[in-house]
């Protein structure tokens, strides 16, 4: 048997375990896209504070914990205005009509209990790690799924009679250990436990026997994989059921290997394993921005985003061996690349392999309006041989990041900005360090 493991609403179930007050009320985590990174000659110098949460902030637009007036409310002359996204609802809220995605202000006027708490994603990313480190003990054949989702394998290991008094235990262990409340799914395949997590929501277990019978009448937008594109397909063909795909397997098979795999999953006979490997953990940042045609200004942004992620994967001590890029243009254009580099992570490597993965994708003339960079494949979960003929030189630099690091976790991520992220040649930039290209 598979269990599928969710943290429920997790980011407001992870404020809610360093702040009690937050539970049992209508609660939710927002932010707001920053734009200040781009900022050329950033105000002062940031004090890293970690407790105040304060050092994330120009990276993970979270200001400090719990003041929404100062994270949120802008004010231009006497007006106020309050911006921001709606990223994750607690179900108390979720009863009153406030959904993921809507504007804080409309979620407020809906709602006006409503207690919203700037998003502090740092925070969320060491609680999910620590949370795998302890599911790891508990179910050997365990795969970290996204954020807040797990998967683990439970054949040799529990009895299938066992399943559900296990997956009990398990989640008054967490609930005890983390004050995390998860839900378990548990079936005979992967992608149908996932699925069941979704009856066994909020805080419960729920358990698949029989593929067929359960899967019959849900619609085909919940199955895990199944996009707005491909759903859009399928109902073209009067297909709105899982019940009903199963019975086209001739047009999914027509439709390639995605359409086999996606027949197989449904039915629970994919045979797909824990991949305990192939971790979908990535690093994320990206913003949102007016329309910009200039290149050199978009390679300074690209650098400027570099530097960020790049802070964060430091932080948490990981080494990615990949590193995605992805641009959208203002008519809806886009471009993406992503780079494989079997090497000693470090500030400098990344910063090279991504303005060259932009001068590479880049549409000549297009006026960005997104960018976005990802950092994936950590060799804790990819173990790989790094390159040995750069080895010396990426530890050296290597030495030289840590360094850096330690003088961004106390001064702030903008004391120290590479000669490429300047505008101008710095005449201005008095008494901010610079740390140049080698
Ligand atoms: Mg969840």
């Amino acid at each position: 048997m598979f269990f599928h493991i969710d943290i429920d609403s997790f980011f407001v179930s992870a404020e809610r375990s360093r702040d009690p007050s937050l539970r049992g009320i209508p609660a939710a985590v927002g932010g707001r896209s920053n734009l200040e990174i781009f900022d050329p000659a950033p105000r002062g110098v940031r004090l890293m504070d970690e407790n105040r949460g304060a050092f994330v902030a120009p990276v993970f637009h979270s200001g400090p914990k719990g003041r929404f007036e100062e994270y949120f409310v802008d004010r231009d002359g006497g007006r106020e205005r309050i911006r921001g996204i709606v990223t994750t609802v607690s179900y108390e809220a979720r009863a009153l009509g406030v959904k993921t995605g809507m504007p804080i202000a409309q979620a407020l006027r809906l709602c006006p209990e409503l207690i919203v708490v700037p998003g502090d994603l740092l925070f969320y990313h060491r609680l999910s790690a620590e949370l795998f480190a302890f599911l790891r003990e508990r179910i050997p054949a365990i795969e970290q799924f996204s954020i807040d989702e797990f998967f683990g394998d439970g054949s040799g290991w529990v009895e299938s009679g066992e399943c559900e008094a296990f997956a009990r235990r398990l989640q008054g262990e967490i609930f005890e250990r983390f004050a995390l409340p998860v839900s378990i799914g548990i079936a005979p395949s992967k992608w149908i436990a996932k699925l069941a997590t979704g009856f066994a929501k909020p805080y419960g277990v729920y358990r698949v026997e029989e593929v067929e019978p359960f899967i019959r009448e849900i619609p085909i937008e919940e199955f895990p994989g199944i996009g707005r594109g491909y759903a859009r397909r399928l109902k073209e063909r009067g297909i709105c059921t899982l019940g009903e795909l199963t019975r086209h397997r001739r047009l999914l098979e027509r439709w390639g290997k995605p359409g086999i795999t996606l027949y197989r999953r449904v039915l629970g006979i994919d045979g797909e394993g824990i991949a305990p490997g192939a971790s979908r953990q990535s690093i994320g940042i990206s913003r949102t921005f007016d329309p910009i045609g200039d290149v050199e200004e978009l390679r300074r942004r690209v650098v400027i985003l570099a530097r960020h992620a790049g802070y964060i994967a430091m932080k948490l001590g990981f080494n990615p061996t990949r590193y995605h890029l992805r641009i959208r243009y203002r008519y809806g254009e886009r471009a993406k690349g992503s780079r494989r580099v079997d090497r000693i992570f470090g500030e400098g490597v990344l910063k090279r392999e991504i303005r060259e993965l932009f001068e590479e994708i880049h549409l000549p003339g297009g006026e960005a309006v997104k960018i976005a960079l990802s950092l994936s494949d950590f060799t804790r979960n990819h173990p790989r041989t790094l390159s040995l003929l750069e080895w010396e030189r990426d530890l050296r630099e290597r030495r030289l990041s840590r360094g850096i690091q330690r003088i961004r976790e106390r001064f702030g991520l903008d004391a120290i900005r590479t000669a490429d992220e300047l505008l101008k040649p710095p005449e201005s930039g008095a008494g901010r360090r610079k740390v140049p290209e080698r």
